[in-house]
């Protein structure tokens, strides 16, 4: 049968009616990529997966969250939504409200997000609302626009986002047959690392108090598919660390402008999973984010954008002080994909060569660079 997302996949574990008409795009069942270059490269021992959840339809995770809130919006009969966003969620926002006939209002930073994110909420025909300040701002302002007008929140204190996020754990149980020993992903305002924990609590039959139960939400902590849950390890950036130094950062700065975030949302449940997990936060410098990135995109061909890479960057980190142990099965969930940020991307890269239509000028230049020569072997 022809998969159409992840409401239909796992109606029975989501706050949905059996009837209920998803609003979807078809997200999830993104593919649990081994990393199979890097660990012989780095000489490490240890099986390394990359979820690519940026290949969801707009490009990341958000489409998750964003099918179970825009579906339970247009069940409540909403006729708009409106969001803070670093990008990815206004990218998916604007999607789905197209997607359900809504109208979709987006507050971002202006200045600060990545150009293909803008490009999607354009495109998609949202109001963009360029903020003369900063995402924590935003969030501030959509809260207190929310109690005052008819438009349905679908930030991540929206707690149906977060139920449709649990389901990447639930994939990734699926595709091992056994959940990992460690999972790694980026924290910004720390929604993804509560819902990844979420699904894995509940997957194991176990209670988390990173569930915040709400009204209309169920517990679904009692159907036990796996006999253990993950240590889960959450990485921010050095500029936007909040959670690893304990108090909240005025004015956050990253390179990865997905978790340019200085007060996150959901700190205290993502704290409670680290706790109930025997997890930890750590932090990673932009040069180390943008350094894995790279080697990640031409030692393994997965291009994710900068804030998805440091999952990678710090579990990197961790193997090598040995707070990951030789032989672990470790899961970074890549949260977006590299050709969301293309200016990042082509800023550290090579420029490409500029040569005559010649044959003589091209054939020397390609066997100058061929593999064994000498302009490779450096
Ligand atoms: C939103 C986002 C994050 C951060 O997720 P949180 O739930 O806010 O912690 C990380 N990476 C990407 C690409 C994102 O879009």
């Amino acid at each position: 049968m022809n998969y159409t997302g992840i409401i239909d996949k796992y109606r029975d574990r989501l706050p949905v009616a059996p009837r209920t008409k998803a609003v979807t795009l078809n997200e999830g069942a993104t593919p649990l990529v081994e990393l199979v270059n890097l660990p012989r490269v780095l000489r490490r021992d240890v099986r390394l997966f990359a979820k690519f959840d940026g290949l969801n339809p707009t490009g990341s995770f958000k489409d998750r969250g964003m099918t179970m809130a825009v579906t339970r919006a247009a069940e409540e009969g909403a006729r708009a939504i409106i969001c803070a966003s670093t990008g990815n969620t206004s990218a998916a926002a604007a999607a789905y409200a197209a997607r359900a006939g809504m109208a979709c209002f987006v507050l971002i930073p202006e200045g600060k997000i990545a150009l293909g994110k803008l490009s999607q909420a354009m495109m998609h025909g949202s109001v963009v609302l360029q903020i003369r300040g900063n995402f924590d701002d935003g969030m501030r302002l959509v809260q207190q626009i929310g109690a005052r007008l008819p438009v349905e929140i679908v930030n991540s204190i929206n707690p149906y986002r977060i139920q449709g996020q649990k389901t990447v754990a639930f994939e990734v149980i699926e595709a091992l047959g056994a959940p990992p020993d460690y999972h790694a992903l980026p924290v910004g305002n720390a929604g993804n690392i509560t819902a990844h924990w979420i699904g894995y609590s509940e997957s194991a039959g176990a209670q988390t108090a990173a569930l915040k139960v709400s009204p209309g939400m169920r517990d679904y902590g009692r159907r036990a598919i796996a006999d253990r849950r993950p240590v889960m390890v959450g990485y921010q950036a050095a500029g936007a660390a909040p959670i690893v130094r304990g108090r909240p950062v005025e004015n956050p700065e990253t390179v990865a402008t997905a978790i340019r975030i200085g007060n996150p949302v959901s700190w205290q449940q993502a704290l409670a999973a680290s706790r109930e997990s025997g997890g930890w936060f750590s932090e990673c410098t932009d040069q180390e984010i943008l350094r894995v990135q790279k080697l990640l995109a031409r030692s393994e061909g997965v291009f994710c954008e900068p804030a998805s890479a440091i999952a990678l960057a710090g579990v990197l980190q961790d193997l090598e002080i040995g707070r990951i142990g030789a032989g672990s099965t470790v899961v970074c969930t890549l949260t977006g994909h590299g050709l969301k940020d293309p200016d990042t991307a082509i800023a550290q890269s090579a420029k490409p060569l500029t040569v005559d239509a010649d044959l003589t000028a091209i054939e020397r230049l390609i066997s100058e660079r061929l593999p064994g020569t000498a302009a490779t072997s450096s």
